[in-house]
């Protein structure tokens, strides 16, 4: 038998870590898609779709989304302490990961 390593299965993914979601247990409701039952680092649980999960679309409950969004006076604070428009802020954001 051959241990297929990079084949994640559903019932193999139980403990697995996605991003910042550890899958708890799969949810299985009849004509539905496959849920799974997540915690996230940030200790909030989420039921997210298995295949966002195996696919990479599901990577936190949200809480990364909204750390990686400063609210607008955030925005204002970089571009001023950095001295730039707010044009070169979000090019710089969609070329590195490192401003907020
Ligand atoms: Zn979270």
């Amino acid at each position: 038998m051959s241990v297929r390593r990079f084949k994640i299965t559903e019932e193999g993914s139980v403990g697995m870590r996605f991003g910042r979601l550890k899958v708890q247990q799969l949810e299985r409701v009849i004509g539905h898609p496959l849920r799974a039952v997540c915690q996230c680092d940030c200790g909030k649980l989420v039921i997210v779709f298995w295949r966002n999960l195996k696919t990479g679309n599901t990577r936190s409950c949200g809480c990364w989304r909204t750390k990686r969004a400063p609210a607008r006076g955030t925005v204002a604070e970089f571009c001023a302490k950095h001295r730039i428009s707010r044009s070169t802020y979000y090019n710089w954001r969609r070329r590195a990961e490192a401003v907020p």
